[in-house]
């Protein structure tokens, strides 16, 4: 404003300076109506130097189950192309993934045997102990990366012991049935204690025990396992897009339900705080799961904590319901999973992991 006095003790000048904001607006309006967004989409190589959001291959994790005592692969009818494999079937698909250009695998085990306490998960010939060491041994430069739960591995279902396991009841208050936490604690040590000690880089507690990072960082520090790093599932939703991956793991509760340690689904603010504490407790990096009915929470957690890695969970009902549409013909499955995972990236998520790993990292590099 440092002509207003003069325009209003000189009306002509005044005026002079209306006529140059007419002048200025008309330049600005031509300028707007010379832009035509459509010249940076003429063509392929334009396209590609305006992409805002790359999906690699590097930015991939592919999940493998692997179950005792089998001695072919048990494909899983609810997730199209997925099956249980042994041991040693788990190691040829982490050298075929390796030879695709995936960087790490993230392990699940299926045990022969389940019990109240969850026995077999931290067994040093457990199964998915020998997968680590099977792929090890195959294809040394795969990160492995290894689930760290009790739900697979329980008779009854659950991520952990239950109260009603405990005599007497240590917590009177608390229903036969709910979740303890900090006995669960001391498992959750034991089984990522035997995980790294089969030679996993990278454990992944999922089953939303509160303080599990912190518990499972000590644990590692104290038996000399101070590389081995943490992958939290900071925030995992009590989720309907699980559905499959019950049948894939065999894990679903025999009775009640996960309410009362994963997230409700309505919240958000709350996985802030999650994030904190396990950023707190000694997370190396954080996940969200699932991914793609909660991009806004990815975004957030990575405006947040922009200085930790985010891995975003492509769940195995988010790969099921795109398999089943691909096959009724409603859609082009492997456009529509590109189009997800490249979502999953543009809301902020680092890494991602998905059942579809190896078909992206073939289309990827089709079209590289
Ligand atoms: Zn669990």
């Amino acid at each position: 404003m440092p002509n207003s006095r003069d325009s209003e003790s000189h009306p002509r000048s005044q005026a002079a300076g209306q006529t140059e904001q007419r002048a200025h607006d008309r330049s600005e309006s031509a300028a707007l109506s010379s832009h035509r967004p459509r010249r940076l989409r003429r063509t392929p190589g334009i396209r590609r130097m305006v992409r805002e959001t790359q999906l690699a291959v590097d930015h991939l994790i592919y999940p493998l189950f692997v179950e005792a005592g089998i001695s072919e692969a048990r494909p899983i009818d609810s997730m199209p192309g997925v099956s249980r494999l042994s041991p040693a079937m788990a190691a040829e698909a982490a050298a075929r993934a390796h030879k695709l250009g995936i960087p790490a695998v993230l392990l699940f085990g299926i045990p022969q045997q389940k019990d109240a306490l969850g026995g077999e998960s931290f067994a040093a010939d457990g199964v998915v102990q020998q997968a680590v060491r099977a792929i090890k041994d195959r294809v040394p430069e795969l990160v492995v990366i290894t689930d760290v739960c009790l739900c697979e591995y329980t008779d009854h279902g659950h991520c952990g012991l239950l109260n009603k396991e405990r005599e007497p009841h240590p917590y009177a208050t608390l229903p036969n049935d709910y979740l303890l936490n900090d006995e669960t604690l001391t498992i959750l040590q034991q089984i990522a204690l035997s995980h790294a000690g089969a030679g996993a880089e990278i454990v992944a507690p999922s089953g939303m025990i509160d303080r599990m990072v912190g518990a499972i960082r000590t644990a590692l520090d104290e038996q000399g396992f101070t590389e081995c790093s943490i992958m939290s599932y900071a925030i995992k939703y009590a989720s309907a897009f699980y559905g499959p991956f019950r049948e894939a793991a065999d894990g679903a509760p025999q009775f009640g339900d996960r309410r009362t340690h994963q997230m409700d689904p309505a919240n958000a603010r709350e996985a802030v705080r999650e994030a904190e504490l396990d950023r707190r407790e000694g997370a190396d990096l954080l996940m969200v799961k699932p991914a793609l009915a909660y991009l806004d929470v990815i975004y957030r957690i990575k405006t947040e904590f922009p200085e930790l890695p985010l891995a975003a969970y492509n769940v195995s009902g988010e790969f099921s319901m795109l398999r089943a549409a691909g096959d009724a013909g409603y859609l082009d499955a492997a456009a529509a999973q590109w189009e997800v995972l490249t979502a999953i990236r543009r809301a902020g998520a680092d890494l991602i992991i998905t059942y579809a790993a190896p078909e992206i990292a073939e289309l990827l590099d089709a079209h590289a």
